[in-house]
Protein backbone atom coordinates (compact mmCIF):
# COMPACT_ATOMS: atom_id res chain seq x y z
CA UNK A 1 0.00 0.00 0.00
CA UNK A 2 1.43 3.43 -1.45
CA UNK A 3 1.21 6.53 1.31
CA UNK A 4 1.16 10.07 -0.08
CA UNK A 5 2.82 13.05 1.36
CA UNK A 6 0.73 15.29 2.89
CA UNK A 7 2.49 18.56 1.71
CA UNK A 8 3.60 17.61 -1.75
CA UNK A 9 1.50 14.22 -2.89
CA UNK A 10 4.56 12.08 -4.07
CA UNK A 11 3.31 8.76 -3.37
CA UNK A 12 6.27 6.78 -1.59
CA UNK A 13 6.09 2.98 -0.22
CA UNK A 14 4.73 2.96 3.46
CA UNK A 15 7.79 2.16 5.17
CA UNK A 16 9.02 6.01 4.27
CA UNK A 17 9.59 7.72 7.17
CA UNK A 18 9.94 11.24 5.37
CA UNK A 19 9.08 12.48 1.94
CA UNK A 20 11.51 11.98 -0.95
CA UNK A 21 10.45 14.97 -2.66
CA UNK A 22 10.13 17.18 -0.05
CA UNK A 23 11.53 16.11 3.15
CA UNK A 24 8.13 16.37 5.00
CA UNK A 25 7.77 13.32 7.84
CA UNK A 26 5.19 11.10 6.55
CA UNK A 27 1.86 11.17 9.47
CA UNK A 28 1.70 7.92 11.09
CA UNK A 29 4.41 6.10 9.63
CA UNK A 30 7.14 5.35 12.00
CA UNK A 31 7.05 8.77 13.64
CA UNK A 32 6.54 8.70 17.62
CA UNK A 33 6.77 5.66 19.69
CA UNK A 34 4.02 2.69 18.76
CA UNK A 35 2.15 2.82 22.26
CA UNK A 36 2.47 -0.55 24.17
CA UNK A 37 0.20 0.39 26.64
CA UNK A 38 -3.00 1.16 24.90
CA UNK A 39 -6.19 1.62 26.90
CA UNK A 40 -9.27 -0.10 25.40
CA UNK A 41 -11.03 2.98 26.63
CA UNK A 42 -10.28 6.06 27.66
CA UNK A 43 -9.40 7.02 31.36
CA UNK A 44 -12.59 8.53 32.71
CA UNK A 45 -14.49 8.38 35.91
CA UNK A 46 -17.56 6.39 35.44
CA UNK A 47 -20.94 7.24 37.05
CA UNK A 48 -22.21 3.94 37.37
CA UNK A 49 -20.39 1.82 39.31
CA UNK A 50 -18.45 3.98 41.73
CA UNK A 51 -17.56 3.38 45.38
CA UNK A 52 -15.56 6.79 46.04
CA UNK A 53 -15.02 9.22 42.96
CA UNK A 54 -15.46 6.10 40.57
CA UNK A 55 -10.92 5.76 39.93
CA UNK A 56 -10.63 2.21 40.30
CA UNK A 57 -14.39 1.88 38.40
CA UNK A 58 -12.39 3.66 35.67
CA UNK A 59 -8.94 2.23 35.87
CA UNK A 60 -10.97 -1.16 35.59
CA UNK A 61 -12.95 -0.17 32.51
CA UNK A 62 -10.18 1.41 30.32
CA UNK A 63 -7.64 -1.31 31.26
CA UNK A 64 -9.84 -4.65 31.39
CA UNK A 65 -8.95 -5.48 35.25
CA UNK A 66 -11.33 -6.81 37.71
CA UNK A 67 -12.57 -4.09 39.84
CA UNK A 68 -12.50 -5.88 43.02
CA UNK A 69 -9.09 -6.68 42.05
CA UNK A 70 -8.55 -2.53 41.96
CA UNK A 71 -9.67 -1.84 45.04
CA UNK A 72 -8.09 -4.37 47.39
CA UNK A 73 -4.87 -3.82 46.07
CA UNK A 74 -5.45 0.41 46.39
CA UNK A 75 -6.67 -0.72 50.30
CA UNK A 76 -3.80 -2.04 50.57
CA UNK A 77 -1.22 -0.41 49.46
CA UNK A 78 -2.89 2.54 51.31
CA UNK A 79 -2.63 0.77 54.38
CA UNK A 80 0.85 -0.95 54.03
CA UNK A 81 1.79 1.63 51.43
CA UNK A 82 2.49 4.83 53.76
CA UNK A 83 -0.31 6.18 52.47
CA UNK A 84 1.22 5.97 49.10
CA UNK A 85 -2.67 4.47 48.07
CA UNK A 86 -4.45 7.53 49.10
CA UNK A 87 -2.04 9.20 47.73
CA UNK A 88 -2.73 8.15 44.25
CA UNK A 89 -6.19 7.37 44.58
CA UNK A 90 -6.33 11.43 45.18
CA UNK A 91 -4.56 12.56 42.26
CA UNK A 92 -6.33 9.73 39.55
CA UNK A 93 -9.11 11.79 41.20
CA UNK A 94 -7.90 14.93 40.46
CA UNK A 95 -6.56 14.13 37.09
CA UNK A 96 -9.49 11.34 35.87
CA UNK A 97 -12.09 13.74 33.82
CA UNK A 98 -15.61 12.22 34.78
CA UNK A 99 -17.85 10.77 32.59
CA UNK A 100 -20.05 13.51 30.61
CA UNK A 101 -23.66 13.29 31.80
CA UNK A 102 -25.60 11.29 28.73
CA UNK A 103 -28.11 14.57 29.22
CA UNK A 104 -27.53 17.71 29.59
CA UNK A 105 -28.01 18.94 33.36
CA UNK A 106 -31.84 20.43 33.71
CA UNK A 107 -32.76 18.08 30.87
CA UNK A 108 -36.52 16.74 32.29
CA UNK A 109 -36.65 13.27 32.09
CA UNK A 110 -40.27 11.48 31.96
CA UNK A 111 -40.32 8.72 34.29
CA UNK A 112 -40.76 5.26 32.83
CA UNK A 113 -44.26 4.22 33.22
ZN1 LIG B 1 6.44 15.65 -0.13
Amino acid sequence: MAVFCSSCGNSMNDQARFCSACGAPIAGAGVGPTPIFTPAARLIRPRAGRQIAGVCQGLSNAYGWDVTWVRVITVLVSIFGGGAGVVAYVVFWVVMPEEPLALPSGTYVPPAS
